[in-house]
């Protein structure tokens, strides 16, 4: 639980010395627990005072981070336990398996395979953000070699994936400049893979079958030096599994049970891909900071990615593009000129038709704050002005030598006053954008 300001007054030195700025240490507290104030403001606070407030303003989900600086994987510092309520942070990073057992050709193309799930969504690049390497072998040796391969041949994360200490510090040792995520210390095995991982600066992932087993490994690791740490609770089924997770995620959140506050990493690999991405749809929805796959379906990969983009969007923030003027095709002075808003999928669904009437266009993206059109005309964001001053920032006038404006047939509405704000044409364009490639051949040619 967050400390209240009676909490933090309690730990000051309650001279009422106004070295702060503050008149009062009780206003000084009061500011701090509503983060107005930094501790550093009291030079007089004892080291006491400092270290009990630090570790009780510590967020109760820690942040994880591996991979380097351009594949680098965040994981963690979560505050709610449901979206609406404010945002989640760190998106579910998914993650498919390369196996120990692929040599030459056929690891080259498996690690290919993976690289090439990216992909570009209303405007946005997506895709897995790393290697899960299995250690199918057994083999200290094999396990170490692919590992180095998997660095050199993928600028995606890695997951280093044994149960062997010996294994992963032969791998660890190979890969350690891409600090890859040691996956996983087992009850059985927490010293020594925690050594492992505190030689070679890597975070670890904490695996058992029990939430108690799980806090107290948890603890072990850390008391073996480890701080940073990913839970992987074993779970029979797919509805314990979301369950167990929950639990975790409320004993953390709400509990500040520290020894649970960490992100999770969820197996999905079992199942064809239609299986696997039904379970990992599941598990993003319901708080895995890791979902590992076999699957290299692009097919079931790129839902999983929306599923991972729609919930880790800022619920109060709608999906923006920059508001200016785009150019489809190489359009010219004759080009047709037509308005939308910024909302990225209204933006994206517009620029896609044009693009099939093969009719090169100018589209001005008016700024609603991320509004669609309907919504953005009713909440008188998009008006005769808006556009009208949009067209002069823009410099629309200047693209073209006629004067005539395609606007969305929803706010049909807008033409009179439209033409007499900007003394332009105005033309109705059709409601639905999916008609505009019949409108622009038939009207504008
Ligand atoms: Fe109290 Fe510290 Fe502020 Fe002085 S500087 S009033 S001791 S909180």
């Amino acid at each position: 639980m967050a400390l209240t300001g009676l909490d933090i007054f309690k730990l000051l030195p309650k001279t009422n010395c106004k070295k702060c700025g503050m008149p009062t240490c009780l206003a000084f507290a009061m500011a701090l627990a509503q983060k107005r104030a930094k501790l550093e403001d009291c030079p007089d606070v004892s080291e006491e005072a400092k270290g009990k407030l630090a570790a009780a303003s510590a967020p109760p989900m820690r942040k994880i981070v591996f991979g380097t600086q351009e594949n680098q994987v965040q994981l963690g510092q979560e505050t709610v336990m449901f979206r609406h309520e404010e945002k989640f942070y760190n998106p579910t990073a998914l993650t498919v398996t390369v196996s120990d057992k692929l040599t030459g050709e056929d690891l080259t193309k498996r690690i290919k395979a993976v690289n090439a799930l990216q992909f570009e969504r209303i405007g946005i690049k997506i895709g897995v953000k790393a290697i899960a390497l299995i250690n199918d072998s057994g083999s200290s040796d094999s396990f170490a070699q692919a590992a180095a391969t998997v660095k050199d041949a993928s600028n995606l994360a890695l997951i280093l994936v044994t149960d062997s200490p010996d294994a992963m510090a032969a791998a660890a040792a190979k890969t350690k400049e891409s600090v890859p995520l040691l996956a996983s210390a087992t009850p059985d095995t927490a010293e020594e893979m925690a050594k492992v991982a505190k030689e070679n600066g890597c975070p670890i992932v904490a695996k058992a079958d029990s939430l108690d087993a799980l806090a107290g490994l948890t603890e072990k690791i850390k008391a073996a030096g480890v701080e940073d740490i990913v839970l992987n609770i074993e779970s029979p089924d797919l509805q314990s599994q979301l369950l167990n997770l929950s639990k975790m995620r409320a004993l953390a959140l709400k509990k500040v049970f520290r020894p649970l506050g960490y992100p999770t990493v969820s197996f999905a690999t079992d199942g064809d891909a239609d299986t696997q991405l039904a379970s990992a749809v599941s598990l993003i929805c319901k708080y895995a900071g890791i979902v590992v796959l076999d699957t290299v379906e692009p097919y079931a990969i790129l839902p999983m990615l929306t599923a991972v983009m729609n919930i880790y969007t800022d619920p109060q923030k709608p999906v923006q593009v920059e508001p200016k003027v785009y150019r489809i095709g190489e359009p010219n002075e004759n080009s047709p000129v037509m308005f939308t808003t910024n909302f990225s999928l209204t933006y994206y669904t517009l620029e896609s038709d044009v693009e099939s009437s093969r009719i090169p266009s100018y589209i001005l993206v008016v700024d609603t704050e991320g509004t669609s059109v309907l919504t953005a005309y009713s909440g008188d964001k998009l008006n005769e002005k808006t556009v009208a001053d949009a067209m002069t920032k823009y410099g629309v006038a200047d693209l073209v030598k006629h004067r005539k404006l395609i606007i969305p047939g929803y706010v049909a509405v807008m033409s009179g006053k439209l033409e007499e704000a900007t003394n332009w044409e105005i033309m109705v364009g059709p409601r639905e954008c999916s008609m505009l490639p019949k409108f622009l051949q038939e009207v504008w040619n």
